[in-house]
């Protein structure tokens, strides 16, 4: 590994200015970018340790919940407010790495984990990621885990995290204060596609640090779910996930809903399009069949990952169906 400076600032106004000099890089709990700077993939000059910040509470808001971007991602799945009125977000949590993991993993470092494409952490393959310019050895290369939705010639990798899905389904907000001050960012707007710069993942400045992610008023506390098809049952990366939250009336009628998707996009992917056509109806398994069917339009696989095209619409029913019983 190469050598580092480390500096561990107690203020946030010292991490933002010490962030923005070149090479320079924040940690917080390090269980993705420790990885990238052993396998040569981060190289970072300076890091600047967050650990001291005042960042860590999980505090009520007049209308929401505001979880600090230092709460670890077990704090946050089990916090009695996240169970009792965003239990679509503890489910996705909980779904995602390990025990251990989520004991070190920060909110707001989820929301910056790098793509886990094999191509990535490989040095001797092209990766216009990783090196700009240099090409994508997923493209014609084993592409399985890769996107059906919103890739380019540049970059087809999907981006891993499970609590961004149910983030995004939540309509959540990220807190950011950074050189030029504070700013809020949807989380509609806070993961970009790739285009033709794959290596920029996110919408953050330079020297930006996410301070919290708000939860908007409590919509949907009872029939959600998030299903996760992976390889294994645990401590894998998704295939394809679906978080799935509605608010039904007393004839099962869905008053609203929400739906996105892991393991499709280079960020987490919004199915508006089939919320519109189930707004109104009832909670039927044909309603939700022609949902799937409408959230697929515009997918396009490669070819290791055709069977995605599968997948996502049965895993749509499947969620859409489990959130239903879930009461
Ligand atoms: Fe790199 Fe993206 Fe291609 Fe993977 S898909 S090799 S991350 S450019």
């Amino acid at each position: 590994m190469k050598p580092f400076q480390f500096i561990q600032p107690t203020d946030v106004a010292t991490a933002i200015r010490t962030q923005k000099e070149a090479g320079a890089s924040f940690l917080a709990g390090g269980t993705n970018l420790v990885d990238l700077m052993k396998m040569g993939i981060a190289n970072p000059d300076k890091l600047v340790d967050i650990g001291r910040l005042p960042l860590r509470a999980v505090e009520p808001l007049a209308n929401g919940l505001r979880l600090g971007a230092l709460a670890t991602n077990s704090e946050v799945a089990d916090h009695p407010e996240v169970l009792k009125n965003y239990p679509l977000l503890s489910l996705a949590i909980n779904a995602g790495a390990s025990p251990q993991l989520r004991n070190m993993a920060t909110t707001g470092g989820n929301l910056l984990q790098r793509t886990r494409c094999s191509y990535f952490f490989d040095l001797t393959m092209p990766c216009n990621k990783r090196v700009p310019g240099s090409g994508c050895g997923a493209i014609d290369g084993i592409n399985r885990m890769h996107a059906i939705f919103g890739a380019s010639d540049s970059c087809i990798a999907v981006n891993p995290s499970d609590m961004s899905v149910a983030l995004r389904a939540l309509d959540a907000t990220v807190r950011v204060n950074g050189p030029s001050g504070e700013r809020a960012i949807p989380m509609a707007d806070f993961h970009r596609l790739p285009g033709n710069q794959p290596e920029l993942d996110n919408t953050l400045q330079k020297g930006e640090l996410i301070v919290a992610v708000e939860l908007p008023a409590p919509a949907f506390t009872r029939h959600v779910h998030y299903l996760k098809v992976r390889d294994r049952t645990s401590y894998a990366f998704a295939l394809v996930s679906v978080a799935a939250a509605l608010d039904l009336d007393i004839t099962n009628t869905i008053r609203d809903v929400r739906l996105a998707m892991g393991g499709v996009a280079h960020k987490p992917w919004r199915l508006s399009d089939a919320e519109t056509f189930l707004k109104g109806k009832p909670a039927t398994e044909d309603n939700f069949r022609q949902a799937a069917q409408i959230a697929m339009q515009g997918a396009k696989a490669y070819k290791y990952n055709q069977f995605k095209l599968k997948l996502a619409p049965n895993a749509i029913l499947q969620a859409l169906t489990a959130a239903v019983a879930n009461a």
